[in-house]
């Protein structure tokens, strides 16, 4: 069981770009453009999905979908349980980056 909580993190606190980094090659050629992460939309093959960075949504301006992170790897054939399994260590691996990089230095 998968509760919904859990769900919401995941779309929400993971940055899709930390994502698709993350997917390497797995994942879709994506760049920085405009000030805004795109990658290729895995429904059209367009260069024209677009992290809004606010919501963590990526919405493709060619076909007009919007796209999550548990929607992305499920578009890469990713199941719906091993999507969240998958983007539940990301996440977990993300914040625990986050928490590193905002710990002051130690001066032992
Ligand atoms: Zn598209």
């Amino acid at each position: 069981m998968i509760c919904k909580e859990l769900l919401r993190r995941l779309r929400n606190d993971l940055p899709m770009p930390v994502a698709i980094g993350l997917l390497g090659r797995d994942g879709p050629p994506a760049k920085m453009s405009e000030g805004y992460f795109r990658f290729l939309c895995p429904r059209c093959g367009e260069m024209r999905a677009t992290v809004n960075p606010r919501n963590n949504l990526a919405h493709c301006f060619c076909c007009k979908k919007n796209l999550n992170n548990i929607d992305l790897l499920m578009t890469l054939d990713y199941d719906f349980l091993s999507a969240v399994a998958v983007l539940e260590r990301w996440l977990n691996q993300h914040q625990a980056q986050q928490a590193n990089k905002k710990a002051p230095p130690s001066r032992s």
